[in-house]
């Protein structure tokens, strides 16, 4: 017995994009069939796909939910949660996040998951997961308890080669102890996720920018800026290099030396993957320069438009394999309080509109295949991050998220249409296409803008890194 049928659509399955019907039973899909295969009397209810595309739900493995971010002012600013993001998410047509446990000193691995479910359990009508991300001076027994929590289904651990910011500490991992993580990482099966800058270059243009006068958020990109990307790249490549296994998912990739470097590590063979940001794609430096320019960033900065280009060249040639969104969700006013490179908030307001602004850009504007696009907005997040087929396909036995989208809706993206916050990055924006209907796991979440998802919908997703991802320069 099913209880949906998606009839007509044009379905983008891993074989390829085919017209025909997805019957879902419960929470998983029972079968893809050809169109009326599926009998009629046998379904709760039929969802008329004719025309429209018929995909994967939308999966973001970059996001910072209910996250705290220190105000200029001193005061903590404490981000949107799951429960606000979620619901933007799924009428956007994402339904799966992947968050960050943050590992402090003193905790065990065990507790920073514990910690960040309080955030979570309840709260989030998307399934979510969480990177472990590890803070400087990880304990003696971090590698054990890092293989533990390998084993236990968290599989990827975020590592900071870079304070960010000179007034931040805490954040920059030492190599000796990123050696001893990979080590780890290469023998437990685990996969590094890593936000490198050379910190040394980002922390010397701090001081020289200041001592020059020139503060003002749009130095952003000299302080955070291409030579930095290609140092720390290559100086983590290559520790990843000297530790046979260890396999890498290189963060917010947003200058042509980072694309480059991972294109190079790709060629040896080693397990490296690329993801960038849907505004690095899009915006350069010169936006910075616009009206509340501090939308457009996110750390560590928006580069030049041949960096841009370098991006889009990048996920033709297979080094860019994710579009994330380094979502941190909050109000205009938080987010152009800082005006200086050394206090402009990072994160960006965009997990809503990522599928219709990406569709527009790849599908419509750049000749993308439909399978193209799914790959870059879902699957291979789904496969890099051990969620595959589970998640980011349209299979029989896969999770039943699947996102309805009309590619004849034109329009323009506006914050007052959206259901994230009082401002989008995307104001103006062309799109091409919108989501109809959203699906979690066989329930309806979004039907027609109409909210049918709660808090409670949304699980845990524990993983596994395949091997294929682990073993070689797979994707
Ligand atoms: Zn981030």
């Amino acid at each position: 017995m099913l209880d949906l049928i998606i009839r007509g659509g044009d379905v983008v399955t891993p074989q390829g994009v085919v017209r025909c019907d997805v019957g879902i039973a419960g929470e998983t899909i029972a079968a893809v069939a050809a169109p009326g295969a599926l009998s009629e009397s046998s379904a709760k209810r039929m969802i008329d796909a004719i025309g429209h595309v018929v995909m994967p739900g939308g999966i973001d493995p970059h996001v910072h939910l209910h996250h705290v971010w220190i105000m200029p002012d001193g005061t903590p600013l404490i981000t949107a949660g799951p429960e606000q993001v979620g619901r933007a998410a799924l009428h956007g047509g994402t339904t799966t996040f992947i968050d960050f446990a943050y590992w402090r000193e003193g905790a065990s691995a065990r507790q920073a998951i514990e910690t960040r479910d309080k955030d979570f359990v309840g709260k989030s009508p998307c399934d979510w997961a969480y990177h472990i991300m590890l803070h400087s001076e990880p304990p003696p027994e971090f590698s054990g308890q890092l293989a533990e929590a390998i084993q236990a289904g968290y599989p990827t651990l975020k590592i900071f080669t870079t304070n960010i910011l000179p007034s931040r500490s805490g954040r920059m991992i030492d190599f000796g102890d990123i050696w001893e993580a990979f080590q780890v990482l290469a023998k437990a099966g685990g996969l590094g996720v890593i936000h490198a800058e050379d910190n040394d270059i980002v922390m010397h243009m701090y001081a020289k920018l200041i001592r020059e006068g020139r503060v003002g958020f749009e130095h952003l990109a000299e302080a955070h800026n291409q030579l930095s990307e290609d140092l720390s790249f290559r100086r983590v490549l290559r520790l990843a290099e000297s530790v046979p296994g260890t396999a890498l998912y290189m963060m917010h990739i947003s200058a042509a030396t980072g694309v480059a470097a991972v294109a190079e590590a790709r060629r040896k063979g080693l397990p490296v993957y690329g993801e960038t940001l849907h505004q690095y794609t899009i915006y350069s430096a010169e936006d910075y320069k616009r009206p509340n320019g501090q939308i457009y960033h996110t750390y560590p900065s928006l580069k030049s438009e041949q960096d841009r280009q370098a991006l889009w060249d990048g996920m033709l040639a297979g080094s860019i394999h994710t579009i994330a969104t380094d979502e941190l969700c909050c109000t205009l006013k938080d987010k152009t309080a800082g005006n200086r490179i050394d206090n402009t908030t990072g994160g960006n307001s965009g997990v809503e509109p990522r599928l219709a602004v990406m569709y527009t850009e790849m599908v419509v504007r750049r000749g993308y295949s439909l399978a193209r696009y799914v790959d870059l907005v879902s699957s291979n997040a789904a496969k890099i991050m051990g969620l595959y087929p589970r998640k980011g396909a349209i299979a029989a036995g896969s999770d039943a998220d699947i996102t309805i989208m009309d590619p004849t809706r034109r329009g323009k993206v506006r914050a007052a249409d959206l259901h994230e916050t009082d401002y989008t990055p995307w104001e103006g924006h062309d799109i091409f296409a919108w989501p109809v209907m959203t699906i979690l796991r066989g329930k309806i979440m979004v039907d027609n803008g109409e909210y049918l998802a709660s808090p409670n919908d949304g699980r845990y997703l524990k993983r596994k890194i395949p091997a294929e991802i682990l073993n070689g320069a797979a994707l």
